[in-house]
């Protein structure tokens, strides 16, 4: 039986060039498994590479775990392998894989070093492998039978069966969990999934396609009970049923709860809904990070987004108004040319956004995406999928300029908001100085 586990969350790179130390993300989905796991007399620890300073192999070394969970997204799948290569070779731990990227792409993880893969959120999965389930009995998982894999069909999970998170490691690292400034920031989730539907995103696969949300009230009571002040509701989107958001502010008011708050919001749902949004900022509303996408009608239909270059305005304009800081989430498409870029920063200019994040359209694997892109990919390396790197042959210009006037846009973005001053607890700098030297490196 066993008694002993390690829960590992990957480090995010090893190259400077990411964005750690400006937000590093609480492990939530381990510290479940943690809470789960403990509550089965299990003794149960996590290693997390953002904060962790020895490695994970001398963890591994040092704790010898029977039994070693890992996460990680498709950036991360390197580092998730070595970790499984190291607890098999030091100790022959049973190993299991999940988290989204295995969700998604189990079958990059039909290799030696690996146990078990779970397709699915439903993390009392693992507890039916511990108590030796026999694996076809148990749904969204992957398993070793002789030499070949088996896959059994995932089923929706339900949120609501999620216990309380553990959060024994997040308050011992408190001084390194965050969100920019809100330091330290505590990470709640109250759905899985999303409903829409849009093309570059995979999100909206997870959970078999099905979106599943808590009761608002346990959430409340979540939040209520965490030692922290500052809240990320990760759910791929917080704001879609107007009835639980209202729901949601009328019982923090009731208990009193006086928090700082980050979700992400879509624009059409802000636009539509602008007395809200004020309601919104009176309990404690921060950061709204919302996917604007494009400044352009045609990039915006190509996404199937369902918004509009207009709804991107107002959602703007609202958050402005109101007070709430409109985190603009952007996507430098692959058929950009170096005009495109000009007129992206103009728009976030005349539109006075002033927290903007800007990635490269990166084709996720497995995805239908991917298969349209297919014959322009010309990388490999899962690291690239970070949405930083060019994965796939930009149309109008080669990878080179493409980085180029990427950088420039960045440049030009660190230094408008180095101007309105609300990235003060940056390193401007060191930022300015790595987007140069990336400007001639990638891709050269
Ligand atoms: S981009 Fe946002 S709204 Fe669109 S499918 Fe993904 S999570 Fe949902």
């Amino acid at each position: 039986m066993i008694k002993k586990a390690l829960l590992i969350h990957p480090e995010i790179s090893r190259t400077k060039y990411n964005f750690a130390g400006v937000i590093d993300n609480e492990p939530l989905e381990l510290e479940y498994i943690s809470a789960m796991l403990k509550s089965s007399g299990i003794t149960c620890e996590i290693w997390d590479g953002q904060v962790e300073k020895i490695p994970a192999a001398k963890k591994i070394k040092d704790f010898r775990p029977e039994l070693l969970y890992v996460c990680g997204r498709t950036r991360q799948e390197s580092f998730m392998k070595e970790y499984c290569r190291a607890a098999k070779s030091i100790c022959g731990s049973v190993v299991i894989v999940g988290g989204i990227h295995a969700q998604h792409c189990f079958e990059r993880f039909y290799i030696s070093e690996v146990d078990y893969i779970l397709k699915t959120f439903d993390i009392f999965k693992i507890l039916d492998i511990i108590n030796g389930v026999t694996p076809e009995r148990i749904s969204g998982l992957c398993y070793k039978c002789g030499d070949k894999w088996l896959s059994n069909e995932a089923e929706p999970f339900d949120i609501s069966r999620l216990p309380i998170p553990d959060r024994t490691y997040f308050y011992s690292h408190s001084d390194r969990y965050r969100y920019l400034e809100l330091l330290p920031c505590a990470h709640v989730r109250t759905s899985y999934s999303c409903p829409f539907r849009c093309t570059f995103c995979y999100r909206n696969r997870l959970n078999c396609g099905k979106y599943t949300v808590r009761p608002i009230r346990d959430v409340v009571m979540e939040i209520r009970n965490i030692k922290c002040n500052n809240i990320y509701i990760i759910d791929d989107d917080f704001l879609i049923d107007k009835r639980r958001v209202e729901e949601f502010i009328r019982l923090v008011r009731k208990y009193g709860i006086k928090k700082k708050y980050v979700c992400y919001g879509r624009a059409d749902f802000i636009a539509a809904n602008q007395p809200l949004m004020a309601e919104l900022k009176k309990i404690g509303f921060y950061y709204i990070l919302t996917g604007l996408e494009a400044s352009d009608e045609s990039y915006l239909e190509s996404y199937r987004k369902k918004t509009t270059v207009d709804c991107n305005e107002t959602a703007v304009r609202t958050l402005n108004r109101v007070g709430i800081n409109i985190m603009g989430m952007f996507i430098a498409d692959l058929d950009f040319s170096p005009s495109d870029f000009t007129k992206l920063y103009s728009w976030i200019r005349r539109n006075k956004l002033s927290h903007v994040a800007v990635s490269i359209l990166t084709p996720e694997l497995n995805s239908s995406m991917f298969d349209k892109y297919r014959d322009r990919i010309i990388s490999d390396d899962p690291a690239e999928w970070d949405y930083l790197h060019v994965v796939a042959k930009p149309k109008k210009m080669s990878v080179k300029e493409y980085y180029f006037h990427y950088h420039i846009l960045m440049i030009r973005l660190f230094v408008k908001g180095w101007r309105e001053g609300i990235y003060d607890f940056l390193d401007y700098g060191s930022y300015i100085r790595s987007f140069l030297k990336n400007m001639f490196r990638f891709g050269g």
